[in-house]
């Protein structure tokens, strides 16, 4: 069984022949087909920036209580080591929260 990145650089390093190879064409557009399943596998796990801004408010609850939410916090936190705008998005969020909960602890003390 070849790897996935083996099987890139085969089809990349190969280039289309009409008419010659028939019988090589009709097999590699079946890997073809295979890759581009297992990529598009592969992306629909990644999430997009929007997708991180969205799930931001979900993922600092986890981190606050130390949960996992339907496997999204690895996911999330690899686009955070990816992704610099979404960590300032996370940090400027992470403080509003932490403000916020500041002011409150100020105005209203939690019944102990
Ligand atoms: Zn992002």
């Amino acid at each position: 069984m070849t790897s996935l990145s083996e099987k890139l650089r085969e089809l990349l390093g190969k280039p289309v022949i009409m008419g010659s190879a028939a019988e090589t064409m009709a097999l590699d557009d079946q890997s073809l087909q295979r890759l581009m399943h297992l990529l598009c596998d592969t992306r629909d796990d990644e999430l997009s920036c929007e997708e991180v801004f969205n799930c931001l408010d979900e993922y600092v609850d986890c981190l606050e209580a130390s949960h996992d939410v339907d496997g999204k916090r690895s996911l999330v936190e690899h686009h955070l080591s990816i992704c610099s705008d979404c960590r300032d998005e996370l940090d400027a969020l992470v403080h509003a929260l932490e403000n916020a909960s500041l002011d409150s602890r100020t105005t209203t003390e939690p019944p102990t």
